[in-house]
């Protein structure tokens, strides 16, 4: 392909997804293909001879859209926001474009050096403790990595090697591997699963433990964990706390649990993949109670600051830590800046060797939305999110499981979890809305979830007429197989409602 036929295709590129982003809320945002309806459209193999760049297009727009669930769509609402906008958009183009790989300095000066001022940028930005800052005095710094996943797995790793070289010093009678038999860490029951996960590839059993009613795990509760593995004989490595828990946006209490990690000198890692993006806030400085005395955390800027997938900054109190727990070096990778303060090798601070120039697409954002537009995005969702609140408060057949934390409403329609399953599943039959459900202490809710590049108040809406109608028709329609079957009492009791001329009494929100 030559540049002029480069430039046509980038631009014709460029229109289509205009046309999809500026269109997107006339998809349904769930896809009606069946298994195996994309793999049976495409050829078996790489074509012989060159596709011309139109027919690419038009085969996405004909074959591969049909086939997507739509995450930029204001109707999705599961899980958390995949966000984006259109300066990390290019920023991704133009990354790709440049197609650098800097995983030492020398291998693109520009590429760590952006990085590292975008990190602190963030952290003044999050209001974060000045020492999780490279130009601070001391060791700390910030990264980016590709996922809230590889950060947790980047912290346990690294708290792992430093548990076993501190205890090996203290317990020299002991072998490596009856030290490494011995580890253990903790996390919340209601953490993510990432954090397990992490624990199964650092060979490191991690310990769920149970979050209170309120889903906050507390320091108690480590205390008591850490007292026991003690007195088996284990060595307690790394606490992964959460702020903004997936099922329910809970807070765990930092400060209570950085207090026990300090006395049993347990690393602390703190898991703000989605709320960290409020640190930024005023009104929200409660949630950054304790960061001070955290080793490290982390948080997803393609969750809730515009920046598209992948993207999860990780601020470290003491890099070295990582660093040393993950050099490992050879005669090709040296170079003559090596080791100087201010200039880190990103690689030893990441699980793979090649990276790529992410803080490009995080500049971009910054730059083209300032600090306020961030901030307004923030705020943004809390505000649509108190507009779901409202509308589940005002209908008496729904109640709320947690009070509402971000963008996050966790809510459920009264009665048993039969309910929920059932008028989840017309949802998710109907594809007009995307949402999952979650469950705690055996109860199980609906996540609503505000996501979305440019979600209104009118979205929110229309997602409650959906969710508030598809009820009142599920209960219709069960009313009516009860009345001919003559369980019209067991129903009731099911519904935890009263079954009259229109099924349930309600209170209509519109
Ligand atoms: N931690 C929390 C609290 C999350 O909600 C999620 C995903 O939603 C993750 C971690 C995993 O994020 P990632 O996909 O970036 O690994």
């Amino acid at each position: 392909m030559d540049f002029d036929e480069f430039r046509e295709f980038g631009h014709a590129s460029i229109e289509f997804l205009i046309n999809y982003l500026s269109g997107i809320r006339e998809r349904d945002v769930l896809p009606s293909t069946a298994p195996y309806a994309v793999i049976n459209q495409l050829p078996k193999e790489i074509p012989e001879q060159p596709d011309h760049w139109r027919e690419v297009l038009r085969d996405l727009e004909h074959i591969i859209l049909p086939g997507l669930t739509h995450w930029q769509s204001p109707y999705f609402n599961a899980f958390y926001p995949s966000s984006s906008s259109a300066g990390s958009i290019i920023g991704e183009l133009l990354i790709a474009g440049i197609g650098v790989l800097g995983f030492s300095w020398i291998c693109s000066p520009a590429c760590t050096e952006l990085e590292v001022v975008v990190m602190d940028w963030l952290a003044k930005f999050l209001k974060l403790p000045a020492h999780f800052r490279h130009a601070s005095e001391g060791p700390g710094g910030g990264v980016i990595q590709g996922s809230a996943s590889e950060a947790v797995l980047v912290a346990v790793l690294a708290a792992r090697e430093q548990a076993v070289a501190s205890y090996r010093e203290s317990h020299p009678e002991l072998s490596e591997s009856e030290v490494r038999g011995r580890l253990v860490a903790y996390s919340s029951d209601q953490s993510n699963s990432c954090i397990e996960k992490a624990g199964v590839l650092a060979a490191m059993p991690i310990r769920l433990l149970p979050a209170g009613e309120d889903f906050v795990l507390r320091g108690d509760t480590l205390r008591e964990a850490i007292g026991e593995d003690v007195a088996a004989g284990r060595i307690p490595v790394i606490c992964v706390a959460t702020l903004g828990t997936t099922g329910t946006c809970a807070y765990d209490d930092i400060e209570s649990l950085s207090a026990v990690c300090e006395e049993y000198k347990v690393w602390l890692h703190v898991d703000a993949a989605y709320a960290g993006g409020a640190f930024a806030l005023d009104e929200c400085s409660d949630l950054r109670k304790g960061l001070d005395r955290v080793d490290s955390l982390n948080f997803n800027l393609h969750k809730f600051m515009l920046v598209n997938f992948d993207c999860s900054a990780m601020w470290l109190r003491d890099a070295n830590k990582v660093v040393d727990s993950f050099n490992v070096d050879r005669i090709y990778l040296k170079h003559k800046h090596e080791g100087q303060s201010q200039i880190p090798d990103f690689r030893h601070w990441q699980i793979p060797l090649g990276r790529r120039f992410r803080a490009l697409k995080v500049w971009i954002t910054f730059r083209t939305l300032g600090a306020e537009g961030l901030r307004n995005h923030v705020r943004k969702h809390i505000e649509l999110a108190k507009q779901f609140e409202q509308l589940v408060l005002k209908d008496s057949r729904f109640e709320l499981v947690a009070p509402r934390a971000l963008g996050l409403v966790c809510f459920r329609p009264k009665g048993d979890n039969e309910i929920t399953t059932q008028l989840l599943q017309r949802l998710m039959d109907r594809k007009k809305i995307y949402m999952v459900k979650a469950e705690h202490a055996g109860r199980q809710f609906l996540r609503f979830v505000v996501c979305g590049m440019d979600t209104k108040a009118s979205d929110i809406d229309f997602a409650w007429k959906e969710i508030e109608s598809q009820l009142t028709d599920l209960l219709s329609e069960q009313s009516l197989v009860a009345r001919k079957s003559g369980n019209v009492g067991d129903l009731a009791q099911h519904f935890q409602i009263h079954l009259g001329a229109e099924n349930a009494t309600h209170e209509k929100s519109q």
